[in-house]
């Protein structure tokens, strides 16, 4: 099962205890279903879950169900359709609207209690919201046709304190969220306290494998720059071999490392001072190492 169907199943489930509310989620699923205007009222879904709790939500609300058709060519679940006029009359009427705007807006008059909102928006999106799931990224979305509807809906998201972006895409107005903060806060205003807590719990082991991705990157990095120094001291003294026929041109001190360097390439500057006699510090091997690297360049 897809994040996103969880999510809406988790929706779904949750029955509004007051009629307002009732009230407000019915609009918003029929705001956000397949079409609402003259031309007919109509929702989409491949949830059965969602397909019966609209028509329970509009018969409770509006005394009129909606017939289940068959869908589209291609299009696969629930297509439910108020097909008689009186019933998108009484529909109109129950939410304010005439069924005969342009661009359909929020009727504010539809949100009467406290909790209204969270019941509007879980509405909206069973009816027209997704979710990217938590491993693959974090986006959620509203997807509604109607450009005054999308001007209207981020003051109310705001006043939940959810700050949503819109963009256009292929004519319809896109209102979603990018950061997992926000997208936590309005599942869990919506009532998708598990989704919540799954998404969390996703977020949590990605961060932990980031983390130790970064530890080992860096750990190979370090590793990198220790084998690129050992290769370059390395060829400073075979240079230095090349161009004065052996070590004997370097100090006794210097010596003694470029030896030890050449016959042990991985070994770190610690373990080079340790294998000195007497033991140097791993600042004096590399006093000494920058000497034979300076001397190389002379020669
Ligand atoms: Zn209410």
């Amino acid at each position: 099962m897809s994040f996103a169907t969880q999510v809406k199943a988790e929706l779904a489930a949750v029955r509004p205890a007051l009629p307002c509310c009732r009230k407000a989620q019915a609009y918003g699923m029929a705001q956000g279903g397949h079409a609402f205007g003259y031309a007919g009222i109509s929702l989409q879904t491949e949830s059965a879950a969602i397909a019966a709790l609209y028509a329970e939500l509009l018969q409770q609300v509006c005394g009129c169900g909606p017939l289940v058709r068959q869908p589209p060519a291609g299009v696969r679940g629930f297509h439910l359709v108020t097909a008689d006029p009186a019933d998108h009359r009484r529909i109109f009427d129950t939410f304010g609207h005439t069924g005969r705007e342009v661009s359909l807006r929020l009727n504010r008059a539809n949100l009467e209690c406290e909790q209204c909102a969270a019941a509007y928006l879980r509405g909206l999106f069973l009816s027209c919201g997704t979710v990217t799931s938590p491993e693959r990224g974090y986006h959620l979305e509203f997807c509604v046709p109607y450009y005054n509807l999308s001007r209207d809906l981020p003051p109310l998201f705001a006043e939940c304190g959810l700050h949503v972006r819109t963009v256009r895409r292929k004519g319809d107005y896109v209102l979603y969220f990018k950061e997992s903060e926000q997208i936590e806060d309005c599942l869990t205003f919506m009532g998708a306290v598990g989704a919540t807590l799954e998404l969390m719990n996703v977020k949590m082991v990605k961060d932990i494998r980031n983390k130790t991705n970064r530890v080992i990157n860096c750990e190979n990095a370090n590793i990198g720059k220790t084998a690129a120094a050992a290769a370059a001291q390395l060829a400073a003294v075979r240079h230095i071999i090349q161009a004065t026929g052996g070590l004997d041109a370097l100090p006794p001190e210097l010596r003694e490392v470029a030896r030890l360097r050449q016959d042990n390439p991985d070994m770190s500057l610690r373990e080079l001072g340790e294998a000195l006699d007497p033991p140097v510090s791993r600042s004096g091997v590399y006093h000494r190492i920058h000497r034979i690297l300076a001397f190389a360049q002379e020669v």
